[in-house]
């Protein structure tokens, strides 16, 4: 475990403000997140180092295995639809190009976007989720982004879903996607939303937490702080996809916490998953998510105006 300063503005003045244990794997262990008291982001501290982190990522963690796992029919439609809806979002108003999509697990979106004409590139730390994308045809790099062999300027469109708050410096990555983009190419992230109503329902249990693997959580300030920094001039920021998804999770976790009798249990996660509910809080989701109150939030950037004119 390490201890570590804010990654916005390096300083080491934090307050405590959740314990949590890791309620995917289990285990004892209990996990701090903190406040900065300077700038508001909140994460993980002391937090699994980069040698220790692979061990709370299991095997079958599932953005790794999603395809496999996708089996019930209905669970199969609604996984086409959030992964046709990400194509729309990462190609919207763009000529086919090339695009790199970081922390791309075992392929899925990276196969669709290549299906409607993009030249793709991955990039994952997770070795086995690495090798399933290579056996499905794809190339895809197993590290981070500095290792990559590329030069500055190759992508048209660089993608992080759901990644940012899994990465051990946030700021440095970024800066390197302002980097790896070519002048005018977009950069598109999506990450939970601390300012959403869900965040305020559910608290510590609140999904979007997920300690250890999601190390950080970035109030809407500290994130336009963090683009600014890296040179990134945000375009649009909107609820799009997955924050239905995320608030169904935190319900699971809610029911953990204070439904003890297991058979009750089963029933009420088994109801929280079926169509029917999800279809009859379907227009609740979706007004919530017009007024950015949704769980999960996309942001679209291009490098800054400011950093474009000085590379003339
Ligand atoms: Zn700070």
């Amino acid at each position: 475990m390490e201890a570590v300063a804010c990654n916005l503005c390096g300083i080491e003045n934090s307050e405590p403000l959740f314990r949590g244990r890791d309620r995917l794997l289990g285990g004892t262990q209990i996990f701090h997140s903190v406040r900065c008291r300077s700038c508001g982001l909140i994460y993980l501290n002391p937090r699994p180092d980069l040698d220790e982190i692979a061990r709370y990522y299991p095997a079958e963690y599932e953005p790794f295995t999603r395809y496999k796992r996708v089996q019930s029919w209905a669970a199969r439609l609604s996984y086409q639809r959030s992964m046709n809806k990400k194509c729309r979002i990462a190609a919207y108003g763009l000529k086919p190009g090339r695009l790199l999509d970081v922390g791309c697990g075992s392929g899925d979106f990276l196969l669709k976007m290549q299906q409607v004409g993009w030249e793709v590139y991955g990039l994952d730390l997770n070795a086995a989720a690495c090798e399933e994308a290579g056996r499905r045809g794809l190339e895809v790099f197993q590290g981070q982004l500095f290792d990559l062999p590329y030069p500055d300027h190759s992508f048209d469109v660089l993608t992080m879903w759901d990644v940012l708050e899994h990465l051990h410096d946030p700021l440095s990555n970024l800066k390197r996607v302002a980097q790896l983009l070519k002048p005018g190419g977009r950069f598109t992230v999506t990450l939970p939303n601390p300012d959403g109503l869900d965040f305020r329902i559910f608290g510590r249990i609140w999904t979007g937490l997920d300690v250890p693997r999601h190390l950080y959580v970035f109030p809407r300030k500290t994130l336009m702080a963090l683009f600014q920094k890296a040179g990134l001039d945000v375009v649009s920021s909107r609820c799009m996809t997955g924050g239905q998804r995320v608030s169904t999770w935190s319900l699971e976790w809610l029911i953990d916490e204070h439904i003890s009798d297991p058979s009750h249990q089963r029933r009420l996660k088994k109801m929280i998953y079926t169509p029917v509910w999800y279809w009859a809080w379907r227009p609740f989701y979706f007004i919530l998510d017009l007024f950015r109150g949704g769980s999960s939030i996309t942001y679209k950037c291009t490098q800054s105006s400011s950093r474009t004119l000085e590379k003339g």
